[in-house]
């Protein structure tokens, strides 16, 4: 199990997503993410607006989900 951050994966807050791989971590922090905007979570509009701005590249998205790809894979493996 690894563990990341809400922020550490493009979100607002410090909530830890704790997965076996990166598959995993982005649909937790997509599943957050979608929670926080239905409640109108300020923060984290803000940081989805940047996302889908990044969106709009699809060289942009490739690589910052090959940056957080590595920087999953580059994590301590706890149990
Ligand atoms: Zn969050």
């Amino acid at each position: 199990m690894k563990t990341m951050t809400c922020k550490q994966l493009g979100g607002a807050c410090d909530l830890e997503f704790h997965a076996d791989t990166f598959e995993e971590m982005a649909t937790q922090s997509k599943e957050h993410g979608m929670e926080m905007f239905q409640k109108g979570e300020e923060e984290h509009l803000k940081a989805m607006n940047q996302m889908q701005e990044l969106m709009k590249s699809p060289d942009a998205v490739t690589n910052w989900f090959n940056a957080k790809r590595k920087e999953f894979e580059s994590l301590p493996d706890k149990e």
